[in-house]
């Protein structure tokens, strides 16, 4: 049995539309979500994370309603948001200009093809700046005519830039009703949206009724086949049909493999109006809005972006991870060795342990400054220095890694600010504003 490798996570979403659409209660719009591993035959996987075979990818299908342009209820919460876009005009120019407004701006004018798109692609830009990545170095493409898949309405990447030039890291596309069309064609499953119409529709057309009792004995085993060809008939036939069945009393219609081809039907056997039928319910194939995230791609740009050096010192490197991705939030630094800190370092890190802020102790006998100094460079956004004088009277000084500027309060007005500061509730100059700074020894 060959086996095949998905070359994305998106058609995994699409076959469960149906069940999707059910835990939703029905109601749309909605979105699924799937991260895993996506594979692509690569010609030329180089460039380390950049160009794999195997990546993890993350995806969200986002579930939309074609009619009424396709808007979205939150678009209201990015519209003012500046983004740098790079049309496909300017690109056709020959350029890489780009132009710098806001995503309200870019629907408004059509630019961007739907409010559901734009609210993506501000979303989209949110997050990279949640994650560290320098809006100066980040912009967003829009495809090509030729470049994009040819079922898509509109197509837009975002791109980092890193040493190896602009870099693809998210795609963000409107992929019509393409893939769960095609699904529906291939597997017969209905992948569609009923919604209850706020007008009912009413809808003239040619009904059929046959008189089943005649029917059955008339044509037998060949009742079924004559019956489907019958409901198969277009509106226009069957009003020609009807014509023809007052004129002559009868009619002629063609059903494949029975008899010579065409069957006979009297009029005691057929009846054929137009009648008029409410529709309460629209029947429609949602288009799809699809971020996609490769997720290697993005973490190799943001180190890049959030790693510089201190002034002066090009080997002491600084990797400026936000304090919500920083894998280790609070370095506890006891002054030295001395075992006196050593109940002191054990509370604070319970008690930081118990408010799930993550932390280490680094109790080598290394120097303070060449122990916060390594820790700058893995990332750690904050630092507790356990000295003399917190044995003394319980305050600690809390010491940020970027400015390297440092504070001092009591352990319970600390522990408090790291707690906002790792949820973001706070940031570093918030927390400068109310505790007062501690001047005695800058640990650089
Ligand atoms: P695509 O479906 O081609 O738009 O890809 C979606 C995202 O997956 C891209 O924006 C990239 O971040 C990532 N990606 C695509 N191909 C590769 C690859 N060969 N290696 C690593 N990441 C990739």
């Amino acid at each position: 049995m060959p086996g095949y490798l998905r070359p994305e996570t998106a058609q995994g979403q699409f076959l469960n539309f149906a069940k999707l659409l059910e835990f939703n209660q029905q109601s749309m719009p909605f979105a699924s979500a799937s991260i895993g591993k996506s594979f692509r035959n690569e010609i030329s996987p180089r460039a380390g994370l950049l160009r794999v075979r195997e990546f993890l990818m993350a995806e969200i299908e986002h579930y939309v309603d074609p009619e009424g342009g396709k808007k979205h209820p939150r678009f209201v919460e990015v519209k003012d948001l500046e983004m740098s876009l790079l049309d496909r005009n300017v690109q056709l120019s020959g350029s890489t200009k780009t132009t710098k407004m806001t995503i309200g701006q870019a629907v408004e004018t059509g630019l961007v093809d739907n409010e559901t798109l734009g609210y993506f692609l501000g979303r989209i830009q949110l997050f990279l700046l949640k994650l560290g990545i320098d809006l100066n170095k980040l912009r967003f493409r829009q495809h090509m005519a030729n470049e994009m898949a040819h079922y898509a309405a509109d197509c837009w990447d975002a791109e980092l830039q890193t040493s190896y030039g602009w870099i693809e890291c998210v795609g963000c596309a409107d992929r019509s009703a393409y893939d769960l069309t095609v699904h529906k064609n291939k597997t017969g499953a209905p992948l569609v949206v009923r919604a209850t119409r706020a007008e009912p529709l009413r809808i003239e057309e040619y009904q059929i009724d046959l008189e089943k009792k005649k029917f059955g004995p008339r044509f037998k085993k060949d009742a079924k086949a004559v019956e489907s060809a019958i409901d198969a008939l277009s509106q226009e036939l069957r009003e020609k049909l009807s014509l023809d069945l007052e004129k002559d009393g009868k009619i002629e219609i063609e059903v494949a493999g029975v008899g010579s081809g065409k069957v006979e039907l009297e009029k005691d056997l057929i009846t054929i109006e137009k009648r008029t039928r409410v529709d309460n319910v629209r029947e429609y194939t949602p288009n799809v809005i699809e971020p996609s995230f490769g997720i290697g791609r993005i973490m190799y740009s943001m180190i890049e972006h959030v790693y510089w050096s201190r002034e002066g010192d090009e080997a002491r490197g600084v990797l400026s991870f936000p304090p919500s991705i920083a894998p280790t939030k609070v370095l506890l630094v006891p002054l030295s060795t001395n075992p006196a800190f050593k109940p002191l370092t054990q509370r604070l890190t319970s008690k930081l342990r118990r408010l799930g802020v993550s932390n280490r102790v680094d109790d080598s006998s290394a120097s303070i400054g060449k122990r916060y100094a390594r820790n700058d460079e893995l990332g750690t956004p904050f630092g507790i220095t356990v000295d003399f004088q917190s044995v003394k009277d319980n305050t600690f000084t809390l010491r940020d890694r970027d400015s390297t500027k440092q504070v001092r309060a009591s352990e319970d007005e600390i522990l408090a600010a790291l707690k906002s500061l790792t949820d973001g509730d706070e940031t570093w100059a918030d927390v400068a504003k109310r505790l007062p700074e501690f001047t005695g020894q800058e640990v650089e």
